[in-house]
């Protein structure tokens, strides 16, 4: 039969004289609750292991920060590069995000003081930039404070 899975990933075996079942093989490589790695952090409420499920390539399930090392884990697996965003506010997120991915606009002026920017001042200063039409005290501000 012209079956294009290999054989431990058929999920079902029959043998016509009694029913359908799942093979043992399937059940075997399937994902198994009673195996699998649980959180190794310590709850603060009872004092003992969390005991949740941990997160794909983490030791810690989201509730008790394993969304980081998984997060970076998911990035390595998929040969992608890590940016670490951690920003205290939704602003300065949002600051980070137009420094990462806004090339440098060719009129603004690239001033020594600006090459060792953090990347929220460098969003900060583009944003002052794309708002200069409204908002030219902003900008001339962001182009002559001290670094
Ligand atoms: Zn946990």
């Amino acid at each position: 039969m012209g079956n294009h899975r290999p054989k431990w990933r058929l999920p079902f075996v029959t043998d016509r004289a009694t029913s359908v079942y799942q093979s043992p093989l399937f059940k075997a490589k399937r994902f198994n609750i009673q195996n699998a790695k649980k959180c190794e952090a310590i709850a603060r409420t009872t004092g003992k292991q969390c005991g949740q499920i941990a997160l794909r390539g983490s030791t810690r399930c989201r509730r008790h920060g394993g969304l980081k090392q998984a997060l970076i884990a998911e990035a390595e697996r998929h040969g992608r590069p890590v940016i670490a965003n951690r920003a205290a506010s939704i602003r300065m997120k949002a600051l980070i995000d137009l420094a990462i991915t806004t090339p440098w606009p060719p009129a603004l002026p690239r001033l020594p003081q600006f090459d060792k920017m953090s990347k929220v001042a460098r969003g900060r200063l583009f944003e002052a930039y794309f708002n200069r039409e409204t908002d030219p005290e902003t900008y001339k501000h962001e182009l002559t404070r001290p670094r």
